[in-house]
């Protein structure tokens, strides 16, 4: 039995939609399609504006936090926030591999794979939460998903922790499309410098900008940024994201009245989408990887102060980005350092 490539078949609610945005999928493990994959869930590494928010509402407890993830999961059949819209990721080993995907996928049973494709659409049957590590998102569970034959992923490299592996695949969209915008010379702003893909993006806008250029990093708290300074990085300032004013001051005197080229939005916070606008010179990029921007607060902003500039909304899929996200750490003993210490634990 053939399902819809892009998983049509298991929407529940309502009809017609694709899986993402349904509200209701269905998660019944028993039955596989020809065309899904069978995983046996090790670890979740829920999405960071939705870990962000589930900590707000419920408190920052192991057990709180445990409770909604399967409240969510029961009721949605999937890690989809219902305040967030957004997910996370996934590893774990193949356990099964439906017949018309058989020696056309390059995955044998047993491998062990981390999904590059949302938890927000990925049917997920949670027996047991295991441990909820409050400080890196991450979830050790028992569990069972389905990947959709449009679905990615990506083997885990056996050269890498898994907990490393998972921290840099789950934001691997980020550092690629860095390296695809930043310029030599560019002046680059980093909002929420300090965090997992702010701190990956730091190190590539460093990296393409060059001598010529310049990163400014825009932390919310200079204690939790030392590590940034590690990677050379020498322009930071502590500030909060949400007050657009004192950002744009701050940027201003970064760079003597000339505003950033690219400014690169990571936190994981609502409200920050004027910060970034107001960061960029006239004909400049924002790129919005944080799940947490509004588009209407995003494009009305722009409007209302009368900036033209070009806003990309981050595309958590890019060609080669896990590729590129797991060498951006290989490459640098400093930066693989720092994640080693940051989410392996
Ligand atoms: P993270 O590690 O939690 O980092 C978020 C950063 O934002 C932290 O350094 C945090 O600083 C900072 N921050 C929070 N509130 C702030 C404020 N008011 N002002 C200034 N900085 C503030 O998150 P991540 O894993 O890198 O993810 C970053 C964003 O990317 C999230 O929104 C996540 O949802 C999104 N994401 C998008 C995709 C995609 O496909 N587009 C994929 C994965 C993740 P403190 O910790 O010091 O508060």
């Amino acid at each position: 039995m053939l399902g819809n490539k892009y998983g049509t078949h298991r929407v529940l609610e309502p009809k017609g939609v694709l899986p993402q945005p349904a509200l209701r999928i269905d998660n019944n493990m028993d039955v596989l399609y020809d065309n899904e994959i069978l995983v046996d869930v090790s670890m979740l590494n829920i999405d960071a504006a939705s870990f962000t928010q589930i900590k707000k509402e419920v408190g920052a407890d192991e057990e709180k936090v445990a409770n909604k993830i399967m409240e969510i999961v029961g009721k949605r059949g999937k890690m989809h926030n219902p305040i967030t819209g957004s997910g996370g990721m996934l590893i774990g080993k193949i356990s099964k591999i439906g017949k018309a995907l058989e020696g056309k996928v390059k995955v044998n049973v047993g491998d062990e794979i981390a999904t590059l494709v949302s938890l927000s659409l990925t049917p997920l049957k949670i027996e047991r939460i295991k441990k909820v590590h409050l400080n890196t998102d991450q979830v050790e569970v028992k569990a069972k998903a389905i990947i959709f034959e449009s679905g990615v992923y990506a083997k885990l490299p056996s050269n890498m922790d898994r907990k490393l592996a998972l921290a840099i695949l789950d934001v691997a969209g980020a550092p690629a499309q860095t390296a695809r915008l930043v310029k030599p010379g560019d002046k680059v702003v980093i909002i929420g410098a300090s965090g997992k893909s702010g701190t990956l993006c730091s190190y590539v806008a460093k990296k393409y900008a060059g001598v010529t250029g310049k990163v400014i990093a825009l932390v919310h708290s200079k204690e939790r940024a030392k590590h940034l300074e590690k990677l050379g990085i020498t322009n930071i300032a502590e500030v909060d994201a949400t007050d657009a004013i004192e950002v744009e001051s701050i940027v201003s005197k970064f760079t003597n009245g000339e505003m950033a080229d690219v400014t690169i939005n990571v936190v994981n916070v609502p409200n920050t989408e004027m910060a970034s606008i107001l960061a960029t010179k006239n004909y400049g990029i924002v790129y919005f990887f944080s799940m947490a921007t509004s588009f209407t607060k995003a494009a009305l902003g722009a409007e209302g102060v009368g900036k033209d500039v070009n806003m990309i909304i981050g595309n958590g899929y890019m060609t080669g980005h896990a590729e590129i996200a797991l060498e951006t750490v290989r490459e640098s003993e400093k930066i693989r350092g720092i994640f080693e210490s940051l989410y392996v634990n």
